[in-house]
């Protein structure tokens, strides 16, 4: 075996084009590099990072099947990679080393880095484009990214009709049987994951794709917005760490769509996945996100309140709006939320509280189990109005308001908080305080109107000084 495949977040054997590529030249092993000091450097979960590791487990499993050697290498750093995977390339005479690029700052830096060293000891590298659905950048008339999602989305479209792109297959089995090589064992410290909710199992994550495909992406549209039954497909952690593939979402969109005469062009779950394209694509264009700012310059100077005992509040879900409280106990209990909830918690903080978003993007990403640099980034700055295409600055969710909207009944609340269980629907969104005081549930922690006015102010008084 002379080629060397490096998974990174794109942890699959399937749906593959650098393992597929690869193996039409000859037979290849793949390595995964561990790098918890950087994992924990950008925050990511426990949950995360046991659930990477199951999927690793799953994965070397699958590829002994194949006889494909799976290296797990234990390193610290990103910057440990170059000269680990020079070792391995030279103990084991691996000539080519093959990965899908990645588009953060670091990420970007540490393949780079890696190709110089690989090349100056005379190992070639053969780099793909991101793993995206539409991998190759998507550009406006003058060449340049867009800005507003609603064109990018189109450009996206007419890209994709022209060149859709079938799942690659598993590689085929190769004939060098080999034993497992340097031996991985998941370390025994409890998992940081709710297993039940989150299968790692090659299969079944197959089987939620086709799933949903079947049974819920043709209401997508209209189901989604319920947190209390959460229709959608639940597979953001499988995407955020790679388990299964674009293409191959792409395929069961496609064939679902065909099953019951719809045009998959218009599927809206499809364009959910262009939303997460959108993102990733933003980071290779905008180097500025992965360093803390804000993608809007002007908002660098909006003044946010250093409100301890408020940010502490709305972590553990004791902000006193039960959709607020109910969302953040997901999080804490799950791993993950809903999106409709995401958007209304971190509308929350950054408008409502007035508290720095990126305290916000920290904390879902120290908790989710689909963390996501770009998707989560994307969604706190388009939540704080400082994104691109973001809300704009005076759309501040009012959260009794979207409570009565999307949780109706408040199904989801009295779920994830016990307190008020028995009270009537009527009441829950917004409980009295008397009711409050007999449920033993916590006083709102702001006034909304006031709150809403003060946050309007502080971007209005940007665009004063500008
Ligand atoms: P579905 O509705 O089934 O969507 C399918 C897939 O499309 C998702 O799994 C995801 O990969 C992608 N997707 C959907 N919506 C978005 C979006 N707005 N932006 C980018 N990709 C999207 N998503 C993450 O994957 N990781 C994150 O860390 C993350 N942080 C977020 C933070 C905030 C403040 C907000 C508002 C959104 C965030 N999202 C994030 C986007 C979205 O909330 C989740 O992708 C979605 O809730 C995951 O559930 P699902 O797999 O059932 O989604």
């Amino acid at each position: 075996i002379t080629q060397l495949v490096w998974l990174r977040n794109d942890l699959r054997l399937d749906d593959h084009p650098a393992i597929a590529q690869a193996q039409q030249q000859g037979e290849v092993a793949v390595v995964v590099c561990l790098t918890p000091e950087q994992w924990d450097e950008h925050h990511e979960s426990p949950a995360k990072g046991s659930l990477r590791l199951k999927l690793i487990q799953t994965l070397r499993q699958q590829a002994h099947e194949l006889n494909i050697p799976c290296h797990v290498l234990p390193l610290r750093r990103f910057s440990d990679c170059p000269n680990a995977l020079l070792t391995l390339c030279q103990e084991q005479n691996y000539q080519q080393v093959w990965w899908q690029n990645e588009l953060p700052v670091h990420e970007a830096q540490r393949d780079d880095n890696t190709e110089n060293h690989l090349r100056e000891h005379n190992i070639e590298c053969q780099r793909f484009a991101p793993d995206l659905i539409v991998s190759q950048p998507v550009l406006n008339q003058q060449g340049q990214p867009f800005k507003v999602f609603t064109p990018f989305y189109k450009r996206w479209l007419a890209t994709l009709s022209a060149n859709v792109q079938s799942p690659y297959d598993l590689p085929n089995k190769q004939t060098q049987g080999e034993a497992l090589p340097n031996e991985f064992v998941i370390p025994s410290e409890q998992s940081s994951y709710r297993e039940d909710l989150w299968p790692a199992d090659y299969q079944a994550i197959r089987e939620k794709l086709w799933h949903f495909c079947h049974t819920k992406e043709a209401l997508y549209d209209e189901l989604r917005d319920f947190p209390a039954k959460p229709n959608t497909s639940l597979l953001s952690p499988y995407l955020a760490l790679g388990a299964i593939g674009p293409r191959a979402c792409l395929e069961a969109i496609i064939y679902s769509a065909s099953q019951d005469n719809r045009d998959w062009h218009a599927s809206v779950w499809l364009k959910e996945l262009a939303w997460r394209d959108f993102y990733k694509q933003l980071m290779g264009f905008f180097p500025d996100l992965s360093k803390s700012l804000p993608f809007k310059p002007e908002t660098v100077n909006v003044i946010w309140n250093n409100n301890e005992a408020g940010f502490k509040a709305w972590c553990e879900g004791n902000t006193g709006f039960p959709i607020v409280d109910a969302a953040m106990r997901q999080l804490n209990q799950t791993g993950w939320m809903h999106n409709r909830l995401r958007m209304i918690a971190a509308s929350f903080l950054t408008k409502l509280l007035l508290i720095d978003w990126r305290k916000g993007e920290a904390y879902f990403m120290s908790k989710l189990i689909d963390g996501e640099f770009a998707a989560n980034n994307g969604g706190w700055q388009w939540s704080a109005s400082t994104g691109c295409d973001a809300a704009p600055y005076f759309r501040v969710f009012n959260p009794t308001r979207q409570s009565e909207r999307f949780d109706p009944d408040g199904t989801f609340i009295k779920k994830f908080i016990p307190e008020l269980k028995s009270i009537p629907a009527k009441n829950i969104h917004n409980p009295s305080s008397a009711i409050r005081d007999q449920c033993n549930y916590s006083e709102p922690v702001i006034d909304y109107k006031l709150a809403r006015q003060h946050a309007i102010a502080a971007f209005e008084n940007l665009k004063k000084e500008n």
